[in-house]
């Protein structure tokens, strides 16, 4: 199906080829031809980012006559920031339209330069229902003769309260009017408004009906209560390029875990109601510039969010309504591309994941919060790679002698090691400290420090590639030395310079007493359980405190290229090095 199958005048053809769409999306292909040939009331039910607003807004223009004046259009729409956004992909779909004035009205800004717009004549009236409210209470605008009526993203107006609002607006309407509504989910709410609004509208369905976007993997990882905000660290240092929306539940959440975040050196921000609008709109400018890469929003706030290319949607907590999970995750996936919503939970939230699950009808995968050495690998393919995709600056040119001199007699390999060191140094003495922080319901004892006595143990060893062995020599390795069967060993992971292993937990006492001070060739092989927390930390701890979450930034400097890491990580850094 093209654009030019749906009955499109010309002017908005020409629109939609300046804006690069090929083919229309499938609620455009749905919706499109209904809208322009039939006065009637509509329901569409489609997931965010599924094209939405052009579905509505180019029947809506061609329908508009812009000879008059009047207002002919409302279209009402949660948030400040949705009022723009669809105001100002209005004027890009109406680009060729002469005559037409689409004006956007909202809380925060100068009543009176509103009303002044409206006054000019604005045939399309994009609004928030408060201000909506407010206006006709002042007489400000005049709804009284308007033909289209389109509740956009109908189940976010109601969860935030709006119903009255939408009743006492849609009162001052005519009755002729259509009234067109759309919406990511159909919770009971909305079909109420549906009844009560509109007379047998022609519905359509975009995928199945409250169902997450598709493109979007659903992953939980289960950690302890205290260990939420370490978790989170950790996730966004096991994921580098990381361009993602961090909910929270309340404002004072919010804030108080974009601070720790932005304290800990990451590049985060916040976005709740209790900022200023001008913050607000600072807050949303760095991210969409992805000078933020970790914005730590509310479910209100972040309704605005606009953004296509979020890789992922993180969930410090889960939150009150599940529908809301729906909205959060829609924010990853968009436009396509594929994303991952992750949810940090407690065990007792457990059976909240299996209630998403049947409502999303998607299974969440359980994942675990990746280990420090895990981290420390990653940061450092990380780096590795941005070395080599980096294009040189040619000014460096010139100061070549002058490097040269100061690295003279230091060969390729050591420059390496060195160059490397620096950043991993950094991540090794920060996470080697760092406990496990899944939270097992298999294994019991665990957070007590002791040993797991069920289910199967996974072991780091410092041993690896490095070192002659692939994951079938050590195999061999450790069957022998351990006077073990074959499979009693399994998932041998070889890395450079450590691997991993896991045997059954029966077997743990045995491994860890084998490899108490054991030698190979004059060198300590060490094995440590990498998922039992407390064990490392007794180790390593030697009166130190473990409370490694004041432990200063544990961010990528490197990540994603970003030079904006804070000044005051770099001198630290540098501190901690010389
Ligand atoms: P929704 O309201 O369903 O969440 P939007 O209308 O905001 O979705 O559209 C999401 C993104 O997809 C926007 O950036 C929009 O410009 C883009 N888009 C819409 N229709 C198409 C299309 N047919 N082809 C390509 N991109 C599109
Ligand atoms: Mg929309």
């Amino acid at each position: 199906m093209t654009f030019n199958e749906l009955g499109l005048q010309q002017s908005l053809l020409d629109a939609v080829n300046d804006l690069g769409f090929e083919t229309p999306s499938e609620v455009q292909e749905k919706a499109i031809p209904i809208l322009l040939s039939k006065e009637s009331d509509f329901v569409a039910l489609a997931q965010t980012g599924t094209g939405k607003t052009a579905a509505f807004g180019f029947p809506l223009i061609q329908k508009i006559d812009t000879q008059s004046r009047t207002t002919q259009a409302l279209i009402l729409s949660p948030t400040r920031e949705l009022c723009l956004q669809i105001a100002n992909e209005m004027q890009l779909y109406s680009k060729y339209e002469k005559g037409l004035n689409i004006v956007a009205i909202y809380g925060g800004a100068s009543i009176t330069d509103q009303a002044k717009q409206i006054k000019r004549g604005a045939q399309i009236v994009v609004a928030t229902p408060g201000r909506m409210k407010d206006m006709i209470r002042r007489r400000m605008v005049d709804i009284t003769k308007i033909d289209y009526c389109v509740l956009d993203e109908a189940d976010e107006m109601l969860n935030m309260g709006f119903f009255e609002d939408i009743k006492d607006i849609l009162s001052n309407t005519p009755k002729e009017k259509s009234t067109w509504l759309f919406s990511a989910t159909m919770p009971k709410e909305v079909s109420t408004i549906a009844k009560k609004f509109m007379h047998k509208p022609i519905e359509i369905t975009v995928g199945a009906k409250n169902a997450g976007a598709s493109t979007v993997q659903h992953e939980y990882y289960v950690v302890g209560g205290r260990d939420r905000y370490a978790a989170l660290k950790r996730l966004a240092d096991a994921n580098p390029g990381i361009f993602s929306v961090v909910f929270c539940r309340t404002k004072r959440d919010t804030q108080k875990i974009a601070e720790k975040l932005i304290e800990d050196g990451y590049n985060a921000g916040a976005l709740h109601g209790d900022l200023s609008q001008n913050q607000r709109d600072l807050a949303m400018n760095a991210f969409r510039k992805k000078q933020i890469q970790m914005l730590v929003a509310t479910d209100v706030a972040a309704r605005g969010i606009d953004v296509d290319d979020i890789t992922h949607v993180i969930n410090y907590q889960l939150p009150d309504e599940i529908e809301t999970y729906t909205h959060r995750s829609g924010r990853t996936g968009r436009a396509g591309k594929s994303g991952v919503s992750m949810v940090i939970v407690t065990r007792s939230e457990l059976r909240k994941i299996k209630t998403i699950e049947r409502i999303i009808k998607q299974d969440f995968i359980e994942k675990q919060i990746p280990s420090g050495i895990e981290i420390c690998e990653i940061q450092l393919y990380h780096l590795a790679n941005n070395i080599k995709e980096t294009t040189i600056n040619d000014e460096i040119e010139g100061y070549l002698p002058a490097i040269g001199d100061v690295l003279e007699g230091i060969d390729r390999e050591e420059l390496i090691k060195k160059v490397f060191s620096v950043e991993f140094t950094r991540f090794f003495n920060y996470y080697n400290k760092a406990k496990d922080l899944n939270s097992v319901s298999s294994r019991e004892g665990n957070s007590k420090g002791e040993v797991p006595s069920e289910g199967s143990v996974r072991y780091f060893i410092n041993v690896g590639e490095r070192d002659g062995y692939d994951w079938m020599t050590l195999k061999d390795f450790l069957r022998d030395t351990l006077k073990l069967e074959k499979d009693d060993i399994f998932r041998v992971d070889t890395k450079d310079s450590f691997s991993f292993f896991n045997t059954d937990a029966s077997f743990t006492p045995l491994v860890l007493e084998t490899f108490t001070e054991f030698k190979v060739n004059g060198r300590f092989v060490n094995v440590e359980v990498s998922n039992s927390p407390e064990k490392r930390n007794r180790k390593k701890r030697k009166g130190g405190r473990s409370n490694y979450g004041s432990r200063g930034r544990s961010n990528d400097g490197s990540r994603g290229g970003k030079k904006d890491f804070s000044k005051k990580g770099r001198s630290n850094r540098r501190k901690g090095f010389h």
